[in-house]
């Protein structure tokens, strides 16, 4: 069949994104014959403790009268499951004191979908005929951002300061000074901990892009797909925040559950009412299997020791080992640097003046069986050209540990044979 005549709307989401053709590329390589160590994607890590409690949830609702069959023969109002919307509620409001209600709170089907409807609803070309865009405060940000604004150039971001605690470690701050806040900024973004660099955005940058989102009467929308209360993939002892103008998104993805696609959105009633809607045209409903299965460890608080005595530890441990493993393969007479690791599942590494690009590495890379992500993918909105977008890359710690530790191995000598090329 010719190809078909696509709208706008379809144009833009079936063209060839920089990242769909990576993603293509990695799949090749991870279906060829020989064995792969896959550093790139974005998948959690099966935790045998947490897989447990989740069975156990699967087991006493196939064993409880009738709940298999509502869970599989219902639809859930377009908000979400309201069982899993009043747990959720009263433990938000009984660990944070936050005044938060079932009308706060809104299901989508993965958080993806939930910022897809939200920085589509917030900005691009509005009622009042004038055009607005999303700022993302510090880039690099999360990939996942970069297509999903139906108009063109709907995200604007800014380059960070960088601070140097080491000589290799380095940490990215927002840089207040250069923040391009206008009247056409309809929205605050930031993904707190941050993919790709396992950034935590600090307390007090937080306050300040809240009260600079409060006093231009938009939303700062604050992506905690790993913080807290649930998964609590974070190393660094943080306030988490809610407040009307705070949109917070969060999901049951990184506690363990990617496949059941559940994002959860609190927000103010406004918000929620406007997300529901949209879910109702969109999808009709939310899947349930996801509130099915976590809605019993919300409301008894299981969720919050599970996050915070088993999820946390698991992937802290192996961040410290991972970092560890880097450094001790890495020349450390080479300018390279690690950010700090303070959050999510990925190292961060910075290879300043490197003789080749990121996109370059990664093809040396592949062509030694190990997968990573170039940087470069993860700058959306950054328009000016910038060679650190060129010289880092993300590295996935978190899924098979061996190769982990092989993975760092190669790197390090394909990052010294690029260097050595340059002074040669
Ligand atoms: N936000 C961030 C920062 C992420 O890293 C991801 C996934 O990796 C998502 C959102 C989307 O997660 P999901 O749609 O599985 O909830």
């Amino acid at each position: 069949m010719d190809s078909p005549n696509l709208s706008q709307f379809g144009h833009k989401l079936t063209c060839e994104s920089g990242i769909l053709v990576l993603m293509d590329d990695m799949g090749k390589a991870l279906s060829g014959d020989h064995p792969i160590k896959m550093l790139g994607g974005g998948n959690p890590a099966h935790i045998p403790e947490v897989n447990e409690a989740l069975r156990t949830s699967m087991e006493n609702i196939m064993e409880e009268e009738g709940a298999f069959e509502a869970m599989i023969g219902n639809y859930d109002p377009p908000q979400g499951n309201m069982k899993f919307i009043r747990s959720l509620a009263n433990l938000l409001r009984e660990t944070y004191g936050w005044n938060i209600t079932e009308e706060n709170i809104a299901l989508a089907p993965g958080s993806q979908c939930a910022s897809f409807s939200l920085m589509n609803m917030l900005a691009g070309d509005m009622q009042d005929g004038t055009r607005k865009k999303v700022l993302l405060p510090i880039a690099p940000e999360y990939i996942g951002y970069a297509d999903q604004g139906m108009k063109e150039d709907m995200f604007v971001s800014c380059k960070p300061t960088i601070e140097c605690p080491d000589e290799h470690t380095f940490k990215y701050h927002v840089d207040f000074e250069h923040l391009p806040v206008d009247d056409s900024i309809a929205a605050i973004c930031v993904s707190r901990p941050t993919n790709p660099t396992g950034n935590v955005v600090t307390d007090e940058e937080v306050e300040h892009l809240s009260a600079i989102a409060k006093e231009r009467g938009i939303p700062l929308i604050l992506d905690n797909a790993y913080g807290a209360p649930f998964p609590q993939i974070l190393f660094t002892d943080i306030t988490p925040v809610w407040d009307d103008h705070i949109i917070l998104l969060m999901s049951l993805s990184k506690v363990g559950l990617p496949s059941v696609r559940t994002g959860i959105v609190i927000a103010s009633p406004e918000i929620i009412k406007a997300l529901s809607g949209i879910t109702a045209i969109a999808a009709l409903s939310n899947g349930t299997i996801g509130p099915y299965l976590a809605e019993p460890l919300v409301r008894s608080g299981e969720i919050m020791r599970l996050s915070h005595d088993v999820i946390r530890p698991f992937y802290e441990e192996r961040a410290k080992q991972a970092t560890a493993w880097l450094h001790e393969s890495m020349d450390q007479s080479l300018p390279y640097k690690l950010h700090l690791c303070e959050g999510a599942i990925f190292l961060w590494l910075w290879l300043e003046d490197l003789p080749i690009t990121a996109q370059e590495l990664y093809e040396r890379l592949k062509a030694r069986d190990v997968i990573v992500v170039p940087g470069h993918y993860f700058f959306p909105g950054l328009e000016e050209e910038w060679r650190h977008k060129h010289e880092c890359i993300r590295i996935n710690y978190a899924l098979n540990f061996e190769d982990v530790q092989e993975g760092v191995q190669i790197i390090a000598e394909e990052v010294k044979k690029a260097y050595a090329e340059g002074n040669s």
